[in-house]
C-alpha cells in the first residue's frame, strides 16, 4: 500500500498502453470508435466518460481516502450537483460561515424552489445536535477552515451527531485540501472541493470535485452529471491531475510561510488579531491540532488595530510581491479585503456583526521566500 506523497504522484497515472508516455495524455476527443455497436474500450461519449477526467478523478478518491471521484466544470458546479440529491421541501443545515458563492447558490437559487436553508454557527455542537433532534435535516454543510475567519469545526464530532439522523454531510475541504484533512475517513459523506485553489496550485485552472465512499450515492452523482453535463473538460482535468503531483510539496511550504506570517502579524503593534488555527490563541487550535494532521493550512487573516477601511486599502495597495485578486490557493501569495471585496454587498452593519470589520485582510500565502513575504508585509504596515 503506497503512502499519501506517493499516492500524490501516481495515483490515477498508469503510462499510456499505446505509447509509453509517462503523463496521462489529454484526450481531446468528444467521441470513441466502436467495434459494434456498444463493443468499445469503456469509451463512448465523453459527457458520460473521458480518459483524462477518468484519471483525474481517480487521483482525487485516493488522496481523500474515498472510492469515488468526480471531477466537475466547477467547485459551484459540485455544490450545485450535491444539491440536485435533495428536492423542494428538503431541510439543509449549514455553516453561518459560508463561501460567498455557496451562500448566494442556497439562498438566490435553491431557497426560491422551496429547499429550506438554517444557517448556524457549528463551532456550538449542541446547538447542532438540538437542532438535528427537533427535526430531520436531509443534508449538513460544512465548511473547515472557514472564509475569512478561518474558523475551526470538528468534522469528526459533527458527522457522529448528523449519523443518528442519517443526514448526509457535505464537507467542502478546499481551505485544507487533502494534503492537511481527510473527511470521509472522519465520518463525512461527501467530500467538495474548488479544485480551482490548491489541487491545482497555480491559479491557471477552473475546476470542481466531489469524492464519496457511498456505491448508492456515487451512481446517483454519476446519473445526475451526466444528465446535467457539468463536467471538467480535458484540458482542466489535465491541469489539476499535474498540480496534484505536487501538492504535499507545495503545501508544506504554503503552512510553513503562513505560520511565519501570522506569528509576525501577531506581534506588530499595528495589528489587532491574527486568524489563523495554527496559533495557540485560535480559539480552535485544540481541534485544528487534531483534525488538520501535517500543517494548518496558507490561509492567515488579520484585523489592522486602525478600524478605518481606508487604512485597509491603502496597506494592500502599498504591497508589492501580494497580488490584490480573489481566489487563493496558488503559488503566488495574494491580499484581499472581504469589506470592499467579497462582501461588499453586505450591509456595513451586517457585516461587523458577523465579524468581518473593515480592516479584516485575507491572505493567501504562497511559496515564495518566508523573509520577503514578512518585508513586504512590513513595509506596508509601516507606511500606513
Ligand atoms: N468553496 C470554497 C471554500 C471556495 O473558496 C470556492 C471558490 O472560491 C468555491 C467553493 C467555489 O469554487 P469555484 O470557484 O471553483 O466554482
Amino acid at each position: 500500500l503506497m503512502r499519501w506523497d506517493t499516492l500524490a504522484v501516481h495515483a490515477g497515472t498508469e503510462p499510456d498502453p499505446s505509447t509509453g508516455a509517462i503523463m496521462t495524455p489529454v484526450y481531446m476527443t468528444s467521441t470513441y470508435v466502436q467495434e459494434a455497436p456498444g463493443v468499445h474500450k469503456g469509451y463512448e461519449y465523453s459527457r458520460t466518460k473521458n480518459p483524462t477526467r477518468s484519471a483525474l478523478e481517480e487521483a482525487l478518491a485516493a488522496l481523500e481516502q474515498g472510492r469515488f471521484g468526480l471531477a466537475l466544470s466547477s467547485g459551484m458546479a459540485a455544490a450545485d450537483l450535491v444539491m440536485h440529491l435533495l428536492k423542494p421541501g428538503d431541510k439543509i443545515l449549514a455553516t453561518n460561515d459560508l463561501y460567498g458563492g455557496t451562500y448566494r447558490l442556497f439562498k438566490q437559487v435553491y431557497e426560491p424552489l422551496g429547499f429550506q436553508f438554517t444557517f448556524t454557527d457549528l463551532t456550538k455542537t449542541e446547538k447542532v445536535a438540538e437542532l438535528l433532534k427537533k427535526e430531520r435535516y436531509q443534508l449538513l454543510w460544512i465548511e473547515t477552515p472557514t472564509n475569512p475567519l478561518l474558523k475551526v469545526y470538528d468534522i469528526a464530532q459533527l458527522c457522529e451527531i448528523a449519523k443518528e439522523q442519517n443526514t448526509i454531510v457535505v464537507v467542502d475541504n478546499t481551505f485544507a485540501s487533502p494534503y492537511l484533512q481527510q473527511p470521509l475517513t472522519l465520518g463525512a459523506t461527501i467530500v467538495l472541493h474548488s479544485a480551482t485553489k490548491y489541487l491545482g496550485g497555480h491559479s491557471d485552472v477552473v475546476l470542481g470535485a466531489l469524492i464519496l465512499n457511498d456505491e448508492t450515492l456515487a451512481e446517483k452523482l454519476y446519473f445526475l452529471q451526466n444528465s446535467i453535463g457539468s463536467i471538467a473538460g480535458p484540458m482542466d482535468s489535465y491541469l489539476v491531475l499535474r498540480g496534484i503531483k505536487t501538492l504535499h510539496v507545495r503545501m508544506e511550504r504554503h503552512c510553513k510561510n503562513a505560520m511565519a506570517v501570522a506569528k509576525f502579524l501577531s506581534q506588530h503593534p499595528k495589528v489587532k488579531v491574527v486568524h489563523y488555527p495554527g496559533l495557540s490563541s485560535h480559539p480552535q487550535h485544540a481541534i485544528a491540532k487534531r483534525q488538520m494532521k501535517n500543517g494548518f493550512g496558507g490561509m492567515v487573516s488579520f484585523e489592522l488595530v486602525s478600524d478605518n477601511i481606508e487604512d485597509g486599502i491603502r496597506f494592500m495597495q502599498k504591497l508589492k510581491i501580494f497580488s490584490l485578486a480573489e481566489s487563493l490557493g496558488g503559488v503566488e501569495s495574494l491580499v484581499s479585503h472581504p469589506a470592499s471585496m467579497t462582501h461588499a454587498s453586505i450591509a456595513p452593519e451586517e457585516r461587523r456583526k458577523a465579524g468581518l470589520n473593515d480592516t479584516l485582510i485575507r491572505l493567501s500565502v504562497g511559496i515564495e521566500d518566508e523573509q520577503d513575504l514578512i518585508e513586504d508585509l512590513e513595509q506596508a504596515l509601516n507606511a500606513i
